[in-house]
């Protein structure tokens, strides 16, 4: 039988193809509204807002990281960002096992990139430091998932960590 609540996770789960900018309104009215005009890919001063499924934007993290500067939604001409001054998002990073250090490989690319200091590394005895991450400091500013030489990084909404 289909298991109702492996459905609600996967549904809630936001991979980075299909992740809108910071401080977007919610998707059913993003869909209807958003003209893809382009003007927020055209702002965006990392370039990680892509032309993703059906020509909307999406942010892709695998390009680099948000600064939330504010540009996209100073730039989009319709009513379809919350006010900067908000929480801009409930992103939050994720680190699977397939992270180097849970290999007994030393790296520490993720932490080195984390401008808050959200990953910071605890010594294992008889192994290399494992990465930790403070979901409380981490902004979801996605620094990380691009430098990890593992892909064992991905972006996650706040709802799924809670569950
Ligand atoms: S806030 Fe700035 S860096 Fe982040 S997606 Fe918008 S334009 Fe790009
Ligand atoms: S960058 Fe990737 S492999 Fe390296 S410590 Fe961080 S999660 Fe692990
Ligand atoms: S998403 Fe940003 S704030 Fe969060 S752990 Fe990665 S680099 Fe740090």
């Amino acid at each position: 039988m289909f298991d109702r609540s492996r459905r609600n996770l996967l549904s809630r789960r936001r991979t980075p193809a299909l992740q809108r900018m910071p401080w977007v309104v919610d998707e059913d009215t993003f869909v209807d509204r958003c003209t893809r005009c382009s003007k927020c890919i055209d702002a965006c001063e990392t370039q990680i807002i892509v032309k993703g499924d059906g020509g909307f934007p999406t942010v892709d993290f695998t390009r680099g990281e948000c600064t939330f500067c504010t540009r996209c939604a100073d730039a989009c001409p319709e009513a379809l960002f919350h006010p900067t001054s908000e929480q801009p998002w409930g992103l939050k990073a994720q680190i699977s096992q397939n992270c180097l250090a849970h290999h007994k490989i030393e790296c520490r690319s993720c932490g080195d990139m984390c401008e808050v200091q959200a990953i910071r590394f605890k010594l294992q005895a008889g192994g290399v430091a494992l990465p930790e991450l403070d979901l409380d400091a981490c902004t979801g500013c996605g620094a990380c998932l691009s430098v990890c030489p593992a892909s064992a990084i991905t972006m996650v909404t706040k709802e799924l960590e809670e569950k």
